[in-house]
């Protein structure tokens, strides 16, 4: 049975940590103990090494819920949207001002992704859409996240909310 280099007590392998494939040198109850010390001694490095690995954890969970709703599109959007309707129950105050940032924004985002000349055929879709009780959307989002799309007429479909809200807000470029 293998020894610690520490208290040199003979333990079954199962005592030590592993490092990779190898056996740590001194044993499990030698190491915690000594972590604990070093950590007793030095707190501010302890908080800032927690901290790392807080980040690099979070940096990880996150590629994982990327990946994740990068092979289930469908189920991510649903999720999310649920999420959203959540939120937006919970919070109605903020959802108020959320809501009027986004339009504001979107307001922005249509004046800097317009062409000249198209006023008045935009004006008229909009019209007739609100008409129809639908809502204009752009079929290639205004902000993308690898394209943005033209606030202009040929850019533009007339969908009802439920046909909105299923709508990917990721446009994908064909490879
Ligand atoms: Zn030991």
């Amino acid at each position: 049975m293998p020894v610690c280099t520490k208290c040199n007590s003979e333990k079954s392998a199962t005592e030590f940590h592993r490092n990779g494939d190898r056996r740590r040198p001194a044993c499990k109850t030698c190491n915690n103990a000594s972590t604990k010390k070093w950590r007793d001694e030095n707190p501010e490095a302890y908080k800032a090494s927690k901290k790392r690995s807080e980040v690099k954890h979070a940096d990880r969970v996150a590629e994982r819920h990327r990946r994740w709703r990068a092979k289930n599109p469908e189920r991510a959007r649903e999720l999310s949207v649920k999420a959203m309707d959540k939120w937006r129950t919970l919070n109605p105050d903020k959802a108020r001002v959320a809501s009027r940032v986004q339009r504001a924004k979107r307001r922005a985002q249509e004046t800097q992704r317009t062409l000249p000349g198209h006023d008045a055929f935009i004006a008229a879709i909009y019209k007739t859409a609100s008409g129809l009780g639908l809502t204009v959307d752009h079929v290639v989002p205004l902000n993308g996240e690898n394209v943005s799309g033209l606030h202009v007429p040929w850019n533009m479909q007339m969908l009802s909310d439920n046909q909105n809200k299923r709508k990917s807000n990721t446009f994908a470029v064909a490879a």
